[in-house]
């Protein structure tokens, strides 16, 4: 590493799951033949620099490993990124790159593209303080420790606290360290948010409270063992259902086209409001959780525990 440590910005999910395939599958293996930063709006702040140090010098280089956080060549160049839904485009050979734009934002717009040997051509739109964008070089020692690389996820890419597509990682004692580890918060905040185990859309992670009967607001230390069961069986079962493609949700793709939602859960925002509960019939209500932050809840199914 260069001595700075690899910054994440990790994609939430369910969505997350849908584009990491793709990006996957788009990606590696492709050599990179040019790469450009481009500022296309001028706002008031600039938020990402006018230069990304070591973004022009990654010709000839082959991507070994892209996810949706994370591109990795084989010269040991790290991009971390995250853009927005809707940020991320990958052209083929011939297809117009007209990748899209911000108008509303205060501060300067950038485009990043990685141009391939192949023709193809992918771009990140980056705008606001909720794009992230950093290029770290990575020892190659670390890449290939034993002279060959054949790591399905590097060591030393960030994660979060639990992966909760992973079924070896998202065990459930690794499930009830973690809530132990901080009884007296909400049970919402040490599943989804900015502090939780999960990177799980805080929509999703309060439906699957809503099916587990637990409001969002109860302190982790009052939820029984059984309780603690069911919020398990419950998130790894609808995780599930998101990778095997048996749900859907909402997303555009990086092809530019919108992804339809299929079977999709009711994800608990301020337009699942007055709606009826899909367990009971009750309308869904909201609660402050943190300043300016609400959760929805269904006041029948989820009672507070005091
Ligand atoms: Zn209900």
């Amino acid at each position: 590493m260069d001595g700075s440590k690899i910054e994440a910005y990790l994609p939430a999910i369910p969505r997350g799951i849908f584009i990491e395939k793709q990006i996957n599958s788009a990606l590696v293996g492709k050599k990179i033949t040019q790469t450009s930063w481009e500022r296309y709006y001028t706002g008031q702040y600039s938020w990402q620099g006018e230069i990304i140090n070591g973004f022009d010098k990654l010709s000839d280089q082959t991507i070994i490993f892209a996810d949706a956080s994370y591109i990795l060549t084989d010269k040991g160049a790290l991009i971390s990124f995250g853009c927005f839904d809707n940020g991320l485009r990958y052209y083929a050979r011939g297809e117009t790159i007209n990748p899209p734009k911000t108008t509303k934002s205060q501060g300067h717009g950038y485009h990043a593209k990685l141009f391939f040997d192949d023709g193809a051509c992918f771009c990140m739109n980056l705008y606001g303080w909720g794009t992230f964008f950093k290029l770290y070089a990575v020892d190659t020692k670390l890449i290939y420790p034993n002279g060959t690389s054949k790591h399905e996820r590097y060591p030393f890419l960030p994660k979060a606290p639990i992966d909760v597509t992973d079924d070896e990682d998202f065990t459930y004692n690794k499930f009830t360290d973690w809530l132990s580890k901080n009884p007296g918060a909400n049970i919402i905040e040490n599943c989804s948010t900015a502090k939780g185990a999960f990177k799980i859309d805080n929509p999703v992670m309060n439906y699957i409270l809503l099916t587990s009967k637990i409001h969002p607001r109860t302190k982790t230390r009052e939820i029984t063992n059984a309780e603690t069961g069911v919020l398990f069986d419950n998130t790894k079962k609808l995780i599930n259902e998101y990778k095997n493609e048996i749900r859907i949700c909402e997303h555009t793709d990086i092809y530019g086209k919108t992804i339809a939602p299929h079977n999709e859960v009711l994800r608990m925002t301020s337009s699942a409001l007055g709606l009826p509960c899909p367990v009971c019939g009750t309308p869904i209500e909201a609660t402050p959780i943190t300043a300016g932050t609400k959760m929805y809840f269904c006041p029948a199914c989820q009672i507070i525990k005091k």
